[in-house]
């Protein structure tokens, strides 16, 4: 997650880099107004800050929210890589850290609504 943050923000920096260059260019070419190319240059300044921002806060609640993992209520199968498998088979494959939280299995679901 960390990676595709700091690929995100790049793209951002990028475009707001590229927009308040074009900005600023058009603006001294035809105006010639230093004061309107420097306007321009902050507004662009403070909206890639505040995009930026908000872009690390969403990414470390992105963060928190991948990192439960649903266990079922009724048979402790842990969800991982999109299958339910048993706590053993996910101790062979490695403890990651991880916050656990309930649910029920895709096995548990079908015996428990046809009981
Ligand atoms: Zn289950």
């Amino acid at each position: 997650m960390i990676s595709l943050r700091r690929k995100i923000i790049t793209g951002q920096v990028v475009g707001f880099i590229l927009i308040a260059g074009v900005s600023v260019a058009n603006e001294l070419l035809t105006s010639k107004e230093i004061s309107h190319a420097v306007t321009e240059l902050a507004i662009a300044l403070i909206v890639a800050v505040v995009t930026i921002y908000y872009t690390i806060k969403i990414t470390n609640y992105l963060n928190y929210i991948i990192s439960f993992v649903r266990i079922c209520s009724y048979c402790n199968k842990i969800f991982t890589d999109n299958k339910w498998i048993t706590v053993s088979v996910k101790l062979r494959k490695g403890l990651d850290q991880f916050t656990p939280t309930h649910g029920i299995c895709t096995d548990c679901y079908i015996k428990e609504r046809f009981k």
